[in-house]
């Protein structure tokens, strides 16, 4: 349920329709817009009489929310929201790319890769440490060693990072070092670890589940905006369909339709929707073309060494020369890059 109060309500109507709503053992969740102030109120609000509360001094209306999934909808916040990395702002008027390889390998190897993307443009650096590999007898990341690297090199160059977290206890360890903390599409239903994200206090990549729809995707971002985390970014990688030539199906529809169901940002992630290199810079474009707010591709200073995911990875000059053509793009969506 969704209380929308009056434009002009003061910040004492607003306190007085929150403290009855806390008083009755419900979770209310606030969202200060340009306008007006949102409550939203979650727990079990079927017992909750709208009358009452429409009646209360500063309330404009209250509405049942049809959708299952509330602190993610429009209905609750009507602005897209912003989510603040550093100095970048993402879902804000600059489409944000994050580039890197898919796995921190060594020193250089980050190294010799940031530089390039840095230089083309790219903002944040992305690199795993902790890798959901398919086989166990795949390498499986450098751990907390890697998220050092990743640090060192991204401050040598200004940039944020983001790696993926794939269980609770990795959490703490990774706090100092990593800027986005990603959840991957193998953990996008793994409920504890998205509360335990729920607490902290740092942006979230949710990757889209291989075969989740986009209700599904958006209750797992209830997750983390119901314990208080309500800087989530979320990321269309690609889903499982009959298709087998690319290695998932990128659903360039759902940019479009999470912007109408969600104020969250959106981004892309051309790599492992396709898995082949020479589909990624079409595909980005697409993405740009189509809302994306920002995007997120893996590149290797030389992809056929790579431990994990060199066919997808790009060489340096094809992620600069798909620079040029997205900042020939992104003006004609009415953004900035
Ligand atoms: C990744 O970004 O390295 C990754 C493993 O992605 P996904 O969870 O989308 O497969
Ligand atoms: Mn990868």
């Amino acid at each position: 349920m969704i209380i929308v109060m009056e434009k002009d309500s003061g910040d004492e109507s607003v306190e007085n329709v929150v403290g009855e709503l806390s008083r009755r053992g419900f979770d209310v969740h606030r969202s200060t817009g340009a306008e007006r102030t949102i409550l939203g109120v979650v727990g079990n609000v079927e017992t909750l009489d709208p009358r009452e509360f429409e009646l209360m001094e500063g309330v404009h209306e209250v509405v049942r929310v049809s959708e299952p999934y509330k602190l993610s909808g429009r209905a609750f916040k009507r602005e897209n929201t912003v989510v603040r990395v550093r100095d970048i702002e993402v879902g804000g008027d600059q489409v944000v790319v994050m580039a890197g390889p898919c796995t921190i390998e060594s020193e250089e190897q980050v190294a010799r890769t940031a530089e390039k993307v840095s230089r083309a443009g790219a903002r944040i650096l992305r690199g795993g440490a902790y890798k959901p590999r398919t086989s166990p007898y795949s390498f499986q990341g450098m751990g907390v060693d890697g998220l050092k690297i990743l640090r060192a090199v991204a401050d040598s160059h200004g940039m944020a990072t983001v790696s993926e977290v794939m269980e609770i206890r990795q959490i703490e360890g990774m706090l100092p070092y990593v800027d986005i903390l990603q959840v991957g599409a193998r953990n996008m239903q793994n409920f504890s670890l998205l509360a335990e994200l729920g607490r902290v206090d740092r942006p979230v990549l949710l990757k889209r589940g291989m075969s989740s729809t986009i209700q599904e995707w958006l209750l797992a971002s209830e997750y983390l905006m119901s314990g208080g985390n309500y800087n989530v970014i979320l990321c269309e990688r690609g889903i499982r369909t009959f298709e087998t030539y690319t290695r998932n199906t990128l659903d360039i529809s759902a940019i479009p339709v999470v912007h109408k169901l969600s104020h969250l940002p959106i981004i892309a992630d051309p790599s492992h929707a396709t898995g082949l290199r020479d589909k990624v810079m079409p595909l980005a474009r697409a993405c740009v073309a189509a809302g994306a707010d920002g995007l997120l591709i893996e590149v290797h200073h030389q992809p056929e060494n790579a431990l994990c995911d060199g066919p997808q990875s790009l060489y340096p000059d094809q992620f600069i020369k798909l620079m040029d053509e997205l900042r020939i793009i992104v003006p004609a969506v009415g953004r900035s890059i």
